[in-house]
């Protein structure tokens, strides 16, 4: 299990790996078929020409993560056998411990980046010693690490079938569960009940948290709920959502993988459909 971290490890006792991040990128190493998202010291200081370890990310097991930033308008002069992969294309290619990691590197890393400077005054930021936070010298404004919280829910009705919509911006026929953003002052279920509502025009009740999942795109947390239909016909927006139908377990179309939250909701619920 990872532990974050954010201070109070010693860089040159134990096991440490480094993460360079670049334009919210990841330099991997390749060793044959093994892909590698963290490299050894040395390794991280040839690709940054520096030391590195700008910011502690935590532990595993008995390893240190810390990422690093390479200027986004560095040259990229890699050794042969690194390259700048994107986390998306990682997926499935490291370990699920390894890109969990990678994600916090590239949203942390990101963060910094775009936090050097106070939004209130305007002057230099420092990094909080206590938290993981930014903090403004001058007039204390504090800038925490940014999430964007998000509701994702699988519609069930009493007939067996469950609701799928399909986005505009897709460009696969793909079918999956509807999502949308907390807004400021809204409980999550407010958000599903607004989101549902304007998404497709239908009513939803018993809504049950399903399980979360941190998806890195580039700062959202997607929380996963199940719930019952109430009452409305299908009435898709034609912008977030270009179709919507009531699905039966037999005659699902393509939807996610399970790799993602999305695709969990439906794979769990085609389990509990029997
Ligand atoms: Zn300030």
């Amino acid at each position: 299990m990872f532990e974050p971290l954010h201070t109070g490890v010693d860089r040159e006792v134990g096991e440490h790996r480094h993460i360079v991040v670049t334009r919210s990128r990841i330099i991997v190493r390749a060793d044959g078929d093994i892909e590698s998202q963290s490299l050894r010291r040395h390794e991280a200081a040839a690709v940054l020409g520096r030391d590195p370890g700008d910011l502690l990310l935590g532990r595993l097991d008995d390893t240190h993560y810390w990422a690093s930033h390479l200027d986004d308008d560095a040259e990229l002069a890699l050794p042969d056998d690194h390259h700048l992969s994107d986390l998306r294309s990682l997926h499935g290619r490291l370990s699920d411990d390894e890109w969990n990691i990678a994600g916090r590197a590239t949203q942390l890393v990101d963060w910094v980046r775009d936090h050097r400077y106070c939004g209130r005054c305007g002057l230099e930021t420092e990094p909080a010693s206590n938290m993981r936070a930014m903090r403004c010298p001058a007039c204390g404004l504090t800038s925490f690490p940014r999430l964007s919280p998000a509701v994702i829910v699988l519609i069930e009705r009493d007939d067996g079938r469950c609701l799928l919509g399909r986005n505009g911006l897709w460009d696969i026929p793909m079918y999956s569960t509807l999502a949308g953003f907390v807004e400021p002052g809204e409980t999550l279920e407010d958000t599903v009940h607004r989101e549902v509502f304007e998404e497709v025009g239908v009513r939803v009740k018993n809504i049950r948290y399903f399980g979360s999942q941190p998806w890195p795109f580039p700062n959202s947390l997607m929380l996963g709920f199940v719930a019952a239909y109430e009452d409305g016909e299908i009435t898709v927006d034609g912008e977030e959502v270009v179709d919507a139908q009531w699905f039966a377990p037999h005659e699902l179309p393509m939807t996610p993988p399970t790799m993602s939250i999305a695709g969990q909701l439906i794979a769990d619920w085609l389990e509990r459909s029997g």
